[in-house]
Parts: structure tokens; sequence; C-alpha cells
């Protein structure tokens, strides 16, 4: 199952990853941050560099302390005492739990229903594992929508019902939701909870950028509706939480039926996630609520976003606002680029988007992400009409590239 498909081909960050792009090039393709995590949470990594246990193994499970600050800052939100002894899991960031979640109950041929777009990683991850992507589309805001929000990319639980087979294992559920920044709302969350309970499937809540959400709008977490617990595992990450991507720290909730299997499934792929920054996720979560953390960066993130949709209102060009992650889609259906145009081979074979994107990283100097790599190659054409650029960047640069962008005129 390895040999041939999209889960081999070169993906969509190595192709658009800063190296292979012009050194003047803004980088607003792959998303993470070109500033620093809070000092305080560096701080308490090097004291953990500077202390002998953490530089050694962890439980599998995942330093103590790390597992009570989960417990602490975590167990409020879902409303329950989490038993760090069964109920958390520290991982080498949300991919590799979400990877060792498919590992241990994905059996040969088992359905994983996602929605699409969807973050490239979950289809190579469900291959990988034996198991057979299924696609929901989330519908793109109608064409005559003037200014487009991610709650006008919708669902239809019809469609949704009509894609659960005998062989369906999990529903994936990514709020909000990258590309599209899509922040789900209790209503939809409890029609798809009611299919995940109807049929008894799983519900993998990929709730990575749970702290970037916007415009007043809630975060619901699946796992609270009435009945979901039992039968959820929501993924964290602190790379997104405390601007440290390269960390690959990120931590699994879930009850001790998920968990356990999980766990056995993490331990013999990694053993255990990097020691001393697991310390410094701990002193993270242990100081955000007294320093307000979350609050400022969110009100920073705001700001950021403003930058980048006030460069596309300029320009009159149409982008979905997102509600919630670090992302904009811009609509570059009308961004023309010469045919014969120097492309490498990696985008030559690939979707209209990946040329657009690829000149516009070239001649504009800033790199965005094409939206067909979120799309199974028979959708693909829906997604070339996108670019997702990141805003996860200082306000200087972001300024920089608005200014930029406006070539595209
Ligand atoms: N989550 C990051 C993004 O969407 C990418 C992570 C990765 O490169 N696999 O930009």
């Amino acid at each position: 199952r390895l040999k041939e498909g999209r889960a081999l081909a070169l993906d969509v960050w190595t192709i658009f990853n800063a190296a292979n792009l012009p050194p003047h090039c803004i980088n607003l393709g792959q998303g993470y941050m070109n500033f620093a995590p809070p000092k305080w949470v560096t701080d308490a990594a090097e004291e953990a560099l500077n202390t002998v246990a953490p530089n050694h193994y962890s439980h599998p499970r995942g330093r103590i302390r790390l597992r009570e600050a989960i417990k602490a800052f975590y167990g409020p939100q879902f409303n329950r005492e989490l038993d760090v002894e069964s109920e958390i899991l520290v991982t080498s960031g949300a991919n590799e739990g979400q990877y060792s979640v498919f590992t241990a109950f994905l059996e040969q041929d088992d359905e994983v229903i996602m929605f699409e777009p969807f973050f490239d990683q979950y289809l190579p991850s469900v291959t990988f594992n034996g198991g057979k992507p299924v696609y929901v589309p989330l519908h793109p805001p109608k064409d005559s929508l003037e200014n487009p929000t991610s709650n006008d990319w919708t669902i239809d639980i019809d469609e949704l019902r009509r894609a659960v087979t005998p062989r369906t294992k999990l529903i994936i559920v990514n709020t909000p939701h990258n590309p599209v920044g899509k922040v789900f709302t209790k209503s939809e969350l409890e029609a798809i909870a009611s299919i995940a309970e109807e049929f008894n499937l799983l519900v993998m809540a990929d709730e990575v950028y749970d702290c970037l959400v916007f415009d007043g709008k809630e975060h619901v977490r699946i796992a609270n509706l009435p009945g979901m617990w039992d039968r959820t595992v929501t993924v964290g990450s602190a790379g997104k939480a405390f601007a440290a991507t390269g960390w690959r720290i990120g931590w699994l909730i879930a009850p001790k039926s998920i968990i356990q299997p999980t766990l056995a499934a993490s331990t013999r792929i990694i053993f255990c996630s990097n020691s001393p920054l697991q310390e410094a996720a701990a002193s993270g979560l242990e100081q955000a609520k007294e320093r307000k953390f979350f609050e400022n960066q969110l009100a920073e993130y705001a700001e950021r976003r403003a930058i980048i949709v006030d460069a596309f209102d300029k320009l009159g060009m149409k982008y979905t606002l997102p509600h919630g992650s670090y992302f904009v889609l811009l609509d570059i259906s009308n961004v023309d680029f010469p045919d014969n145009y120097p492309f490498p081979s990696s985008v030559l074979g690939r979707g209209r988007d990946f040329r657009a994107c690829w000149f516009i990283a070239q001649e504009v100097g800033v790199s965005s992400i094409p939206v067909s790599e979120f799309y199974c190659e028979e959708h693909a054409n829906i997604g070339e009409a996108y670019a997702r650029f990141a805003f996860c960047k200082d306000v200087d640069t972001l300024r920089a590239a608005a200014e930029r962008l406006q070539q595209l005129k």
C-alpha cells in the first residue's frame, strides 16, 4: 500500500518549503511563526535542559508535570476531572497522536470520514495504517456571496449520513478548521455527534487551533456533547498554543478505552516525546491563565488577520474571512500567469493553483499554499480556485507582504 498514490507523492510543504523559494520571498505558506515562543516558556525549556531528569526518556504517557498541567488547564473545559494515568497522552506533535490513533484502531480497509478540504496529513496517516479515506464536502460559499466567511463553508448532514458504511470506523472533525478557518457551530457538531452515536463511530476532534477563535465565536468541543466523551479523542498542540511548531509536542485527551490502545501504538512508534520541551509546555499551561496569555495572543492574531484581509479588500479579491485558525483562503481563479513560465516539475504535475502559487511566490515575493493539496485527486479542481495564506507572522512581515500583494491587481 505504500507503492503508489497521493500518500507517496511529494508533499506540498516540501514543494513550497522556504528552501525552494527565492530568498527574498515572504513566507506565508507553511503555518509556522517567524517569532519566538514567549520568553517565560523558553526559560522553562532552558531550565529543563540544565536539569538531569528531563534530558532522558519520559514516561510514554508523557512527563507527569505536563499531564498534570493538561489536566488543570483542560479539565474545566471538558467539565471533568481528567485522570492523568488513563485519559491524557502526550504525543510528538498532534500529528503523531493522530497517527497512533489510526494505528491503534484501524483494521485493514476500515473507512475514515473526513470533511473536504482536509488537513493533508490525514490522508497518508489513514492509508499508511490500512484505512480508506472517505470524503464529505464542506461546500464552498456561493459565488454570489460578496464577503464570505468561514461559516459560509457548509456541511450537508445527509451527505455525511450517506457516506457511512458498515466499514466506517471514525470521523475526523477539525475545528477550527485548516485550511478554511471554519469554527463548527454547536448545531453542526450536534448533527455530526448524532450520526456518530447512531452508527457507533469514533470521533477524532482535531482542535489544535482552539486558542484561535475570533469574532466572539464559541469553540465547541464535540467531546462535551451528550454521550460523546466515550467515543471522542480530542487533539491539542503546544506548537500552536505557544508558537513552537518545531517542538513537536501535542496531546490527546480521551477516555481510557481510547488512550490505552493509542498509548500501546505510540510507545512502539516513538516510545516517548521530546522530554525537556514537555517541561516547557507544562510551564506554559501552568502560567497561561495568570498571564492572560491566550487572551493577549488572540488579540495579536486578530491584528495580524486584519492586515492580511485588508490587503485582499484593497485588491478587491475575494477571500474567506476565517473565524478561527491562522489561515485565509484567497480566490486566485483570476490570477493570470504565462503558461510557459519555468515551473519546476513538482508543480507542473499538479493543479492550476500549484502553478499560480509558485508564480506569485516568484514574481510577487509572497508564498502561499495551493489548496488542491487539501482535496483528494477526484475533487482537486474545487481546491484549485484557492491559495492559503498563513498570518502567524509578526505585523511588520505581514505589512510588507500586504504591500507586495497589491501587485496582484
Ligand atoms: N499545520 C501546518 C500547516 O497547515 C503544517 C504542518 C506540516 O507541515 N505537516 O501549515
